[in-house]
């Protein structure tokens, strides 16, 4: 791709972000977070947001190798307390209607090593702080976005073979194809796209299925209970307010919220999971009574078993989606080491923070009410990829009948 085609092609998905992505509003606050790796990409979307008609943009950068040397050099406790003017920043911008868009760019692994206790202090202690800032993201009260650049270190991990400027054209390249901005007027497709999903939505909750029951040759072995207000949701969300968005760019999952207290037996990962920079392998979790009991790790078992001590909901699922063996991105053969590209490879689940959207009337829900529902409640979310060619998927109803929902990786029906 020459620089001019490249430059063309990124103000293409500047505009497809803002537009589709946060359904940014003329007159609208746009708060974006990048990393110093995508200063380009951050001034072409603070461009296009005030072409858009944006009142401000608010950018804040952070950098990799700078909270590297923070977690080497301070003590854990520096990172139980979360600092007030940062809480204040995230927690006014979505509290004024400010749009969320976070551009992501992570070295997959860029803090290897650091001790893991102070990532899960500081995963807490935002949290806390940063409550009313997280609760407008999840009762669909902020409009949210994340979306990915293309950055060296990043693409190396993806492309190794290749020059750090080769690599990273590349990986901007698999970007651009991921998000669609290949095709002619990437909005329609977009609009198109959330419109696919509706039809297995139905079917899915038409069916209200009390559990869902996963096998593989993997070993994988588990049977996860919904709940009965549950909800399928996918290609794109909606604020309370009426205003469609994608949380996520790309998306291809079709995902609900299951009942934190019913999951049993063991699954295996089908992909690596880079977690806050470090990565897990090979691994394996035993679930009884809707709790992790057991882990096993090739690669990685501290970082893993560190996933369940942020609280009470991390050792909980919270999520289980749906991809299909050969969606475009699992067809692309590319392991970007991201999960918001990995996951849209392959079925997942996560555990931790559940989805009150996911369940009937969950938005206007106050935290235990959600929980008695079934949703669970976590300051963490880790997605793992668990799907594999030959996944079978059987929904389960209450009175015991069995249904296919996915043979040989891939939708039944
Ligand atoms: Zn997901």
């Amino acid at each position: 791709m020459s620089d001019t085609k490249l430059n063309a092609a990124l103000a293409a998905y500047a505009h497809l972000v803002l537009k589709s992505g946060c359904n940014l509003q003329p007159g609208q606050e746009l708060f974006l977070s990048a990393s110093t790796d995508s200063v380009e990409f951050a001034r072409l979307l603070t461009a296009e947001a005030y072409a858009l008609g944006a009142r401000h943009v608010t950018v804040r950068f952070g950098d990799e190798k700078i909270a590297r040397l923070h977690y080497e050099n301070c003590a854990l406790d520096v990172f139980e307390t979360f600092p007030e003017w940062q809480a204040l920043l995230n927690n006014s911008m979505a509290l004024g209607g400010a749009a969320v868009l976070s551009v992501i760019s992570d070295d997959p692994k860029a803090l290897v090593g650091v001790d893991q206790a102070k990532l899960v202090a500081n995963a807490r202690a935002s949290h806390v702080a940063c409550k009313p800032f997280y609760d407008c993201l999840d009762q669909g009260k902020a409009v949210w976005c994340i979306v990915a650049a293309a950055a060296p270190a990043w693409a190396q991990q993806v492309f190794p073979s290749l020059d750090a400027r080769a690599a990273t054209e590349k990986l901007w390249q698999a970007i651009l194809a991921a998000v669609r901005v290949d095709t002619p007027d990437p909005v329609a497709a977009w609009a198109q796209h959330r419109e696919s999903f509706n039809e297995r939505k139905a079917w899915l909750n038409a069916q209200h299925f009390d559990s869902l029951h996963y096998t593989n040759s993997l070993g994988t072995d588990l049977t996860v209970g919904l709940n009965k207000l549950g909800i399928w949701q996918g290609g794109g969300d909606v604020t309370v307010e009426g205003r469609e968005f994608f949380p996520n760019m790309p998306t291809e999952e079709i995902f609900t919220t299951p009942d934190l207290s019913r999951a049993e037996g063991v699954v295996y990962s089908s992909m690596p999971l880079i977690h806050y920079g470090s990565p897990v392998e090979d691994f394996s979790m035993r679930f009884e009574g809707g709790k992790v009991v057991e882990c096993q790790a090739r690669v990685g078992q501290d970082v893993l078993e560190a996933i369940f001590t942020v609280d009470e909901g991390a050792a909980h699922l919270g999520e289980c989606a749906l991809v299909p063996w050969g969606s475009p991105i699992q067809k692309s053969g590319i392991l970007f080491y991201n999960t918001l590209f990995d996951e849209n490879a392959a079925c997942h689940l996560a555990v931790g923070q559940g989805f009150p959207d996911c369940l009937e009337g969950g938005q206007q829900m106050e935290e235990e009410e959600l929980k008695a529902h079934g949703v669970n409640k976590s300051a963490t979310h880790v997605d793992f990829m668990m799907g594999t060619e030959d996944l079978e998927v059987i929904g389960i109803k209450a009175d015991g009948s069995r249904v296919p929902i996915f043979r040989g990786g891939a939708w039944a029906t």
